[in-house]
Parts: C-alpha cells; structure tokens; sequence
C-alpha cells in the first residue's frame, strides 16, 4: 500500500482515478487545484504524486517544478496534451511518466506499480557508508572512523540526506523541505546552525572541512574526503 497525492480538477476524473488507486490498495488524498495538491504533496510525504497538467490555478508544469524543488517523490502526469513538446516539457519539469487522456485504468495502475517498485528501491534503510562514516537508518545510528557519533534527531536526518547524495550539492532549500517539513523557505538559518553542529560532531570546521562542503550560493554537498 503507497500513500498517493492526487491533483486533478476534472470531477469526473479525479473520482475514477482515486477509485482505481483505492482499489489497488493505496491511501489516496485528492486536490482539485495545484495549491491544494502541492500542500499535500509536500506536507503529506506521499511515496506518489499523479497530476493533471490543466488545472485552474497555476499551469501542472509550474506545480511539478515546485515539487521538485524539494521532493523526490515519483511523479506522473496525466494531460489532455499529447504533443510532443508537452510530454518533453513535462519529462523536464521533472515528471517521471505520464500518460496521455483518454487513458485506461489498466495502464494507469501498471505505470504506478511501476514507479512504486522503483521508489521502494531506492528508498530503503540500508547502511550507507562514504569514507570512515557509517549511517545506518534502520537504527538511527551513524559512526565515524568506527566511533558512534551522538546526533541530535535533525542533526542524524540532515546527515542522512545529505549522505543518501554524497557528492551532490544539495541546497539549503530542499534541506529544509526534508529535514524540516519547510519547503517555502523557512529560516536557512536554521540549516545553517544544524550544519555547523553537525561539523562540530564530525570534528572539522567550515574553514578546514572534510566531510561537509558548502558550495557558496549554491548549497553543501557530503563528501569521502579521501575520495
Ligand atoms: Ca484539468
């Protein structure tokens, strides 16, 4: 069973869709505006997103940017406009399928099963390790060079996300929307203080770092600084 966020306008539509994914089991919460929806795409950490493009308060290209800009949920379109430069549009903005109306429920619910199996991979609480430091989800345990670290619970998340994409600058902004639920911005501040905690407990500084990079202007990426 998968928690999906559902954003559509069209009545009709939306009853059929939310019926198919109730009927495959899933948890579906519905948004018949791209406000609505992205609230409940960012505030309800669904594991689905399944949006119409046409929707009457902002263009679905606009909603899918804004839910990329601080979550990785699996996206799919569902658009009356099969063009091709709609559907590259899209697959730009960040969607990761879509599927063009009219459309049978059967296809609907293979894409979704579909992208589910991918997410469930990719999210999983396996150990992660980069250079002598240990994260182990599952436990809410990380160690480093072999000596436990004793993190604070927004410390220990922010050390995960940034270790789940080492070597990927991530900026403060998608920090804030995973770590703390904030995605409109929020005090960057308080990253910035986390961030510095967390240095401290890996025993490095920003002016001499190892593990912890910021990327000025940009964000601050988690490296093997032996890499
Ligand atoms: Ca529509």
């Amino acid at each position: 069973m998968a928690r999906v966020v559902l954003v559509e306008d069209d009545i009709e539509i939306r009853r059929l869709v939310a019926e198919a994914l109730a009927g495959q089991g899933h948890d579906v919460d519905s948004a018949a505006a791209a406000l609505e929806g992205l609230e409940l795409a960012v505030k309800g950490k669904p594991d689905l997103v399944v949006m119409d493009l046409g929707l009457p308060d902002l263009d679905g290209t606009e909603l899918l940017r804004m839910i990329r800009a601080v979550s990785e949920v699996p996206i799919i379109v569902i658009t009356a406009r099969g063009a091709d430069e709609v559907v590259v549009k899209t697959l730009d903005s960040g969607a990761d399928d879509y599927l063009v109306k009219p459309f049978s429920v059967a296809q609907l619910e293979a894409r979704v099963r579909a992208l589910l199996r991918r997410g469930s991979a990719a999210t999983s609480d396996e150990t992660i390790q980069v250079g002598g430091l240990r994260i182990d989800p599952a436990a809410r345990e990380a160690s480093l060079a072999g000596k436990d670290l004793d993190l604070s619970p927004k410390e220990f998340d922010l050390l995960r996300v940034l270790a789940e994409r080492a070597g990927e600058v991530v900026s403060k902004r998608a920090l804030m929307a995973e770590v703390w639920r904030e995605p409109y911005g929020g005090a960057e501040r308080t990253v910035d203080v986390h961030l510095s905690w967390l240095r401290n407990k890996l025993g490095e500084t920003a002016q001499e770092p190892r593990y912890l990079r910021t990327v000025h202007g940009v964000g601050v990426k988690l490296v093997d600084p032996n890499g």
